[in-house]
């Protein structure tokens, strides 16, 4: 078997052989010449010590024939770190435990004084340093320019690892002038691999079924749910993980590149059609320098263009990759000083170790790693080739930064520590993990006037003792300005195009595809927003007394006294609901007051927890104070029943138990992987939740009555249908009205309305039975759009009802919205709409489209609970827990979790 796959992956690799010419497509009418591809030599820049053996020495095979198994990849990096020009850097661990590195490759000589060249480095980025200009050229003189190579960040877009052994070799092994000139001028850092938990996923199952059959439609072609290697342990795309830098191979990797502080860096894609490099296509971010990065951007083109041009291979430049959205491997670098660049090789990965192209000639891993290979060398050759300037531009990015700072219309952000300062802590902390400089005030403060993040303006707001403060006048202000500016302004040009586009396609027949819009993500990613944290703008920098903060470290908590009649929790932070799952899940009785209430004279609000003495073991004392510590919660004490005012209070009427929930959540085929990891990061990480992963398709078949909540996340509607079947859907239906408790997420959500469920009464704006949008339709003429447009990722105002569980603990009016899709949902007629666009004014941030998105989202529900017999069935229209960065509605869902199991009859009435 295995002599076959050798040979049959080696005929292609060498020859670029005809599809007729193995005889494999044998109807194929007419015989095509043969190309003149020619297998792409590794060694040819001349000699190579002797010592050190080649990769496929260490691995038995000739890279490209096979995957690298990650053990063997250690392996290799091993032997070759014994070499004069390497040390390697450990960086930390992933989820998995697999260890992860990067690799510093020079000079000898300049191994030696790393540190020094580091030092010298942060010292040039230094933006507020006053450095002369004779103390500006020393510096350079000396220092090596600083390149950042990154591999595999998408675990199957598997050429890259390989293609990173195959540069390590070069640049180690290598007696040729040329590369022993560069590593005089460069210190390559080498992220070897961003994604190992990923890409092994990948390569044991490419490894396993990749026959290197070239036909798209093989089986290994298709990479299964259970491998998805484009994602780490959880599910998360890693390119899309700097905004909150969530996941630990973002901490890890990050972490390093702020300590190297790279000059340079490109991150290694594939698989396009053909190769992929910058200039990168519109829109581009704002916050980024402009003239300075295109003209970079160009300069590193052109070094790839000539390489590839010598051999003869196709590529191409802007197209749709662009550089706007702050979080990815390119635009982030980028933020942070260096050329930010993204590689996209064709070949391998997804496509197989061979893959026929449109022309009938084949693409194979091998020339993927090759092309890899000579971009990776080419754009070293091109740092060394502009060293000097390159280095003198990199300092002007963080002097500029100071500069833009003090003179730009957002000069400071102020973030007191709020209603949760877990979750401000947590945003502060990913701000630092983006090397963002971050103040806690000394002193009270007052600001003459400020924004927050709705819009609104106020005068003389005092800011207490501890109040985070951003300046942007700081070496990383691009940076800063990037994750906490309100908006972020879309190249007009990019706009236009997509505007044309949209007239088009409205334009055109039925049956004529519409042009694709170029959105490539989200256009909103403003912090404060995303995490509902208060936060206020300040237009002028304002005075005060700070300290700079380091680690961002949480204030401890006493435990309580001891209580004689409950213990009571405010609802409304992470801590209070992962104190109460902590207790309920050790079986201690929990209860919740849903109105407001008077403790003591203390006033509680709706949706605080009660933990009543005398229903609970002695233990409890202990315990409470031990949960309260660990989760940094206060815990209130009350010693009477008795209420000073007001109708509510610890013994009340209003006062139920609640259930330890038992959750069951969807996954497997039919599931968006990257929601069904949210979910597992957002239980296991931060709620230490327990749940129980069930096959969409097994549903139908399990006595659902083990659990009290089923999670749905999101899907396709048709997969959800088909899978579960007549069967999973009734049973479902039973066990919810028998009191359980349904949560559909985003997509799933249009599967609950599938009108032969009868499970809620709201509808998809612009459905045949959405009666409203058949009304537009009639107009006549000029009718406008009845379908929403798919938004790409725009914050919008929602507003809050305040008599449902759901809202416990959101005490505010209005609450920030994703909403990433081109899927509304009309309000229910029959349940409670606890969160629902407004008529007007919802956009906060991110593009919509011109009378359509407001439009048609305008009074439409973005959180509804529909009651089905003792049960609930709770609908959001967009995900929360979005990549672990969408904090606004997260708690929404765990107070489904938490509450609606014990309320199973008591839905509402529980206004403030
Ligand atoms: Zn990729």
């Amino acid at each position: 078997m295995i002599a076959h796959i050798r040979l049959l992956r080696g005929i292609a690799a060498g020859m670029a052989l005809l599809a007729t010419a193995t005889g494999l497509w044998a109807q194929t009418p007419t015989p095509l010449l043969v190309p003149v591809e020619q297998p792409f030599d590794f060694y040819s820049t001349g000699e190579y010590r002797e010592k050190l053996p080649r990769p496929e020495t260490l691995l038995g095979y000739e890279p490209g024939e096979a995957y690298a198994q990650y053990g063997a990849f250690l392996e290799v990096l091993e032997t070759y770190a014994h070499s004069d020009r390497v040390r390697v850097f450990p960086t930390g661990a992933t989820n998995e435990r697999r260890p992860m590195h990067v690799v510093a490759i020079s000079s000898a000589k300049n191994l030696r004084r790393l540190d020094d060249i580091k030092a010298a480095n942060q010292r040039l980025a230094d933006g507020r340093a006053e450095l002369s200009d004779r103390e500006i050229d020393r510096l350079i003189a000396k220092q090596p320019i600083i390149v950042w190579l990154g591999y595999n960040i998408h675990g199957d877009e598997a050429a890259g690892t390989e293609a990173a052994i195959r540069v390590l070799y070069e640049l180690v092994a290598s007696e040729s002038k040329t590369v022993k000139a560069w590593l005089d001028d460069v210190v390559v850092i080498m992220n070897p691999c961003q994604n190992p938990d990923g890409r092994e996923r990948f390569v044991v199952w490419a490894n396993a079924h990749g026959l290197g059959r070239p036909e798209r439609f093989a089986y290994e072609k298709e990479n299964p749910w259970n491998v998805q290697g484009r994602y780490n342990h959880y599910y998360f795309d890693l390119n899309r993980d700097m905004i909150p830098t969530s996941q630990v191979e973002s901490r890890n990797s990050g972490a390093a590149f702020l300590e190297w502080l790279p000059q340079v860096a490109a991150d290694h894609h594939g698989e396009t059609k053909e190769f992929f490099f910058p200039p990168a296509a519109l829109p581009i971010n704002p916050n980024l320098p402009r003239e300075s990065l295109e003209r970079w951007l160009d300069v590193f083109g052109r070094g790839n263009a000539a390489a590839f041009d010598q051999q003869g291979w196709m590529y191409y430049v802007r197209d749709y990759f662009d550089i706007f959205y702050a979080g990815y491997w390119d635009s982030w670098p980028a933020l942070q000083g260096a050329t930010g660049m993204t590689y996209e090789t064709s070949g391998g990965g997804k496509r197989g170790f061979n893959y026929l192209r449109d022309d009938e000639t084949i693409m194979t891993l091998r020339s993927a790693i090759a092309k890899h290979f000579t971009a990776s060398l080419a754009t070293i050759a091109t740092a060394a080739a502009h060293r000097e300037a390159r280095l003198r531009d990199f300092r002007e990015h963080f002097v500029s930064a100071v500069k833009a700072g003090r003179e730009a219309d957002l000069q400071q952000v102020w973030i007191p520590a709020g209603t949760d300062p877990h979750r401000t802590r947590e945003l502060v902390r990913a701000l630092r993990r983006s090397g963002v400089e971050v103040q806690t005030t000394t002193a009270v403060a007052t600001l003459p006037t400020a924004t927050n993040y709705f819009g609104v303006n106020t005068a003389e707001i005092t800011m207490p003792v501890g109040t985070f403060v951003v300046d942007m006048a700081q070496p990383k202000g691009h940076v800063a300005r990037a994750l906490l500016e309100p908006d972020t302004a879309i190249d007009d040009a990019f706009i236009e195009r997509q505007q044309e586009k949209m007239k088009r396609n409205r334009d055109r027949g039925e049956n004529a595809p519409d042009d694709d819009y170029e959105f490539y993500d989200v256009t909103a990613w403003t912090m404060p927003l995303a995490y509902d944290v208060e936060a206020y703008q300040v237009g002028a920098a304002v005075n005060f007394s700070g300290d700079v903060i380091g680690e961002v470290v949480a204030p401890s908590v006493a435990a309580p006294p001891r209580a004689t009649a409950a213990y009571v929790i405010r609802p409304g932070t992470e801590g209070a609901v992962r104190l109460a799952l902590d207790l309920l899940e050790e079986g201690y009785r929990v209860a919740t007051a849903v109105r407001s209430m008077d403790v003591g004279g203390v006033a509680y609000p709706r949706g605080s927890l009660v933990v009543r003495i005398e229903r609970n073991p002695t233990s409890l004392h202990e315990r409470i104070g031990e949960l309260a510590r660990r989760h940094r919660i206060e815990v209130g004490v009350a010693n009477t029943a008795f209420t000073e005012s007001g109708i509510t209070g610890i013994g009340s009427e209003s006062t139920f138990a609640l259930t330890a929930p038992k959750v069951l959540v969807a996954t497997g085929d039919g599931v968006i992987p990257s929601s069904y990891g949210a979910l597992h990061y957002l239980f296991e990480e931060t709620y230490g939740l327990e749940f129980v992963p069930v096959a969409v398709d097994t549903l139908g078949s399990i006595d659902l009555r083990k659990f009290n909540v089923v999670v749905l996340p999101a899907g396709s509607p048709h997969h959800y249908g088909r899978l579960l079947g007549d069967g999973g859907k009734s049973n479902l239906k039973t066990w919810v009205s028998q009191g359980g408790t349904l949560i559909c997420l985003g997509w799933a959500t249009e599967f609950a309305i599938d009108a032969d469920t009868g499970w809620t009464s709201i509808k998809r704006v612009g459905a045949d039975d959405d009666d409203d949008a058949k009304a537009d339709d009639a107009d006549g003429e000029d009718e406008p759009d009845a379908e929403p447009l798919p938004v790409p990722g725009a914050m919008m105002r929602t507003m809050v009802d305040h008599d449902h569980f759901l809202s416990f603990g959101y005490e505010q009016d209005e609450l920030p919205f994703l909403v990433n899709s081109d899927t509304f949902f009309t309000a229910s007629e029959t349940g409670f709409n606890v969160l629902k666009f407004p008529q007007e004014n919802i956009r906060l941030a991110g593009y919509v489209w011109p009378d359509n998105t407001e439009r048609l989202i305008g009074g439409t529900a973005a959180v509804v609970d529909e009651p089905v017999g003792r049960g609930h069935i709770i609908l959001f229209s967009d995900e929360p827990g979005y990549r672990a960065w969408w904090h606004a509605t997260t708690r929404m869902l765990m107070n489904a979790i938490l509450y609606a199991p014990g309320l199973q009859n008591q839905t509402g009435g529980y206004s403030r």
